[in-house]
């Protein structure tokens, strides 16, 4: 099938530039604020207009963190219908597309986070999640499907699709310039600060969730894809900056799960839970936050293991005679020590040795290891690590360090990280033995 290629999908150039920008959608986010900035140069900003604004920013900012979002999207919660009357009316009022259409994409974001089908990833640029993605036309074969029969099934996301326009006029711009024009006269004051310029605030908050909450902060559950969590995107979003745990958790009520983050959404839909309004308030166990903060803390420590030097692995040292092993120790220029069955090359550490050099030298070509392990001092749990690091080779039959391996894999203590390096724990090194052994005679 041949059918027309989506403008989208051609490269921008001098010619077609204006083909692929949304003319529509540029003029609904950037060219109404630019015209509010404008106006606002003449329009003095009073003071009850001020509070007023602010107030109606919360509220509509609440209908799209509480209602388009928590509620349609993700459905983590129940709402009574005078609730989702009132959060559609709301979001509504902050003019971002209707529920259907806004939840719709953003069940494709959470199913294809990062991917060419994840309507605004933020590895298309910073800018791009932000909002290149409504200035700009986009092929809508791209965006991943995503099931919203459950939408289609609430009335009040129905009609609400059904009379978006009226919904975003009314609420958008006439009930806010309603409220400031017969409370206290300020009719243009309520048009262009809690109406335009209140709308415009709305608007950039919520795409800070698409771009800066998958840009800037950590991420404590999963490092695999972009979310992350950070205050300054909590305060700007009603508390929807906690959004590598969202991403994690996404039906999930909460967004912050600890008392002190900033999540005034969770806070109201609580309120609302007590007020009768709200119900099924959907959470995780902690039990499962746990296990996905401790993997992603495991992987960092193996990170961080992976950097040092534990010596080589057992399995990879040659194996030497225990007669080699004595030649070379006499004659062969270094100064090798036998602990545990295992080869080790202490000549540039017989100088800097902190038991002195007379002591270290006693073991040289001999079996040192009931030495090593309190025969003549009991040495620390650091000493054992450095002492890996000077491990060259194994003796043949070393009944140490098969006794060692024995144990370990049979106490199920002989553990790997991801990338299959052994994990030496502390007081679990080869080299340590549980009780001050006699010198064997290791032959
Ligand atoms: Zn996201
Ligand atoms: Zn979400």
């Amino acid at each position: 099938m041949t059918g027309k290629v989506h403008i989208a999908d051609t490269p921008v150039t001098r010619y077609n530039w204006h083909k692929h920008v949304n003319w529509l959608n540029t003029f609904f986010i950037l060219g109404i604020p630019l015209y509010g900035c404008i106006q606002a140069f003449w329009v003095p900003l009073r003071l009850n207009t001020a509070i007023w604004a602010i107030l109606y920013y919360f509220f509509t900012g609440l209908g799209i963190t509480a209602g388009y979002h928590r509620l349609w999207a993700h459905s983590s919660y129940s709402a009574t219908l005078p609730l989702r009357i009132w959060l559609a009316a709301a979001g509504g009022g902050s003019a971002q597309g209707s529920i259907r259409w806004w939840a719709r994409d953003h069940r494709a974001h959470h199913r294809y986070t990062d991917t060419d089908k994840d309507p605004y990833s933020v590895r298309k640029g910073l800018l791009y999640s932000h909002f290149g993605w409504m200035v700009m036309k986009q092929n809508p074969k791209r965006i991943g499907r995503t099931d919203i029969s459950d939408l289609n099934e609430d009335p009040v996301v129905v009609w609400q699709h059904r009379n978006y326009i009226k919904v975003v006029f009314t609420m958008g711009l006439v009930f806010p310039m309603l409220v400031a024009g017969l409370g206290w006269g300020d009719w243009w004051g309520g048009f262009i600060y809690a109406g335009i310029l209140r709308i415009f605030f709305v608007q950039q908050a919520t795409f800070c969730v698409n771009s800066l909450a998958h840009w800037l902060g950590d991420q404590p559950f999963d490092d695999r894809n972009s979310p992350r969590d950070h205050v300054f995107t909590a305060l700007a979003t009603l508390g929807e900056g906690y959004h590598n745990f969202h991403h994690e958790f996404p039906s999930d009520y909460r967004n912050a799960i600890e008392w002190h983050q900033y999540d005034p959404t969770k806070w109201s839909i609580w309120v609302w839970k007590q007020l009768g309004l709200a119900y099924s308030l959907k959470q995780f166990r902690a039990n499962e936050i746990e296990k996905g903060r401790i993997q992603q803390l495991q992987k960092k420590v193996d990170q961080k293991r992976s950097q040092l030097d534990w010596g080589i692995s057992l399995d990879q040292l040659p194996i030497m005679e225990w007669d080699d092993y004595e030649d070379q120790a006499k004659s062969g220029g270094r100064a090798l020590v036998v602990i545990a069955g295992i080869v080790h090359d202490v000549t540039d550490f017989v100088k800097d040795h902190p038991g002195g050099k007379a002591m270290i030298s006693s073991g040289i070509g001999k079996d040192a290891t009931a030495m090593f392990n309190g025969g003549i001092y009991y040495h620390s749990n650091a000493a054992h690590n450095l002492l890996s690091t000077m491990r060259i080779g194994v003796i043949r039959g070393g009944s140490e360090v098969e006794i060692w391996r024995h144990n370990q894999v049979e106490g199920n203590k002989y553990i790997r990280n991801e990338s299959g390096q052994h994990i030496t724990r502390a007081g679990e090194q080869v080299t340590k033995t549980p009780t001050p052994i006699p010198t064997a005679d290791t032959a």
